[in-house]
């Protein structure tokens, strides 16, 4: 049902660079052409959001322009003035900070073009959000890991302070430890934001941490995978990795890979295909002034809203993957 094909960053980049330079002069809202804006293609699954976005706007007679910001919020702001320049029909935002884009999403508007938020919220005049239930996901992820480890002393690693969703994720992981820990079985020792969610930022935060407590932690909520990599190293080199239950979100081949052989207790499947989709039809519907069908409840800030369905992955559950042709049974070294 789903095809991918893993590419590398270089590729990437320079597809995007070629399908930069081909855009048609004026666009038409029989052809539209979308910008999409990627915070940073270094974690691994904006590449497969990217590639199956460019390939279903392709289907819908779109055409896109890709431009990854490399983490990096000043260079998001001038790629999107280049597609405004541009006279793109919509722009697709995975923003790295949700709250420095509202001057230039402004500047959209005024320009006549569609903004929408990918995945993570923005907080200026953007035509739509889409993204999954984010406060879900924390849930998913406080639920499970309280599965593994009902009581003791817990620490809590967020993701990118300046990334709505690490908040959203928060949320739902506090809200599923809540009972535990006013019945005093859990204890919060503390808890940090990871700074770009970059695993190093983690693994460095979790030394500290061990080294605090003299290694009396139980159990860590990691906020997605390439966080929870970093913990789960710094838990190695204690040989704790296996003995704290640790949580992560994405999906990505290596946490996979960790959660078969023991070291990682869970992720959460976000089904990359079905939002690069909808969004891609999203993007179009809102260019050629088609119906769309929200979520009833809107997102902070009034903002339209279409939520998917996050799923818990587990040892147990690993073979889901492959049926949604996530991976190969052999990239897992699933028999
Ligand atoms: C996304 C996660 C991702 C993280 C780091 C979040 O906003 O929802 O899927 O792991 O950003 O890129």
């Amino acid at each position: 049902m789903r095809s991918f094909a893993i590419r590398r960053t270089l590729l990437a980049v320079v597809a995007a660079t070629a399908a930069c330079s081909t855009l048609p002069a004026f666009a038409s809202k029989d052809k539209p052409v979308i910008g999409f804006s990627i915070d940073d293609l270094r974690v691994e699954r904006w590449a497969r959001d990217r590639d199956f976005f460019v390939e279903a706007a392709k289907k819908l007679g779109a055409e896109v322009s890709v431009q990854s910001a490399d983490g990096d919020s000043a260079k998001q702001v001038n790629q999107l003035e280049n597609l405004i320049a541009k006279k793109v029909d919509a722009i697709v935002i995975v923003p790295k900070d949700g709250k420095a884009l509202s001057n230039v999403v402004k500047e959209a508007k005024k320009a006549g073009i569609k903004v929408i938020a990918y995945d993570r919220l923005i907080f200026g005049e953007v035509d739509a959000y889409i993204s999954f239930d984010n406060e879900r996901v924390g849930f998913m992820q406080g639920e499970a890991i309280m599965k593994a480890k009902p009581k003791g002393n817990y620490y809590m690693l967020g993701g990118s302070p300046d990334d709505n969703n690490a908040k959203l994720f928060r949320a739902g992981q506090m809200r599923a430890l809540k009972p535990a820990i006013d019945k005093g079985d859990i204890k919060i020792l503390g808890d940090q934001w990871v700074k770009d969610w970059l695993p190093e930022n983690a693994l460095k935060i979790t030394e500290n941490v061990l080294t605090q407590f003299q290694n009396k932690i139980d159990a860590i909520v990691a906020s997605n995978d390439g966080t929870a990599g970093g913990v789960i190293q710094a838990l190695a080199a204690q040989k704790l990795a296996g003995k704290v239950p640790v949580s992560g979100q994405d999906a990505e081949l290596a946490a996979c890979k960790r959660i078969l052989q023991g070291t990682q207790t869970m992720t959460v499947y976000k089904s990359l295909k079905a939002i690069a989709e909808n969004a891609a039809k999203l993007s179009v519907d809102l260019v050629k002034g088609n119906k769309v069908a929200f979520k009833a409840e809107k997102a902070e800030g009034g903002i339209n809203q279409i939520l998917l369905d996050p799923v818990v992955i587990t040892k147990d559950n690993m073979d889901l993957l492959v049926k949604e042709n996530f991976y190969t049974k052999d990239q897992l070294g699933l028999k």
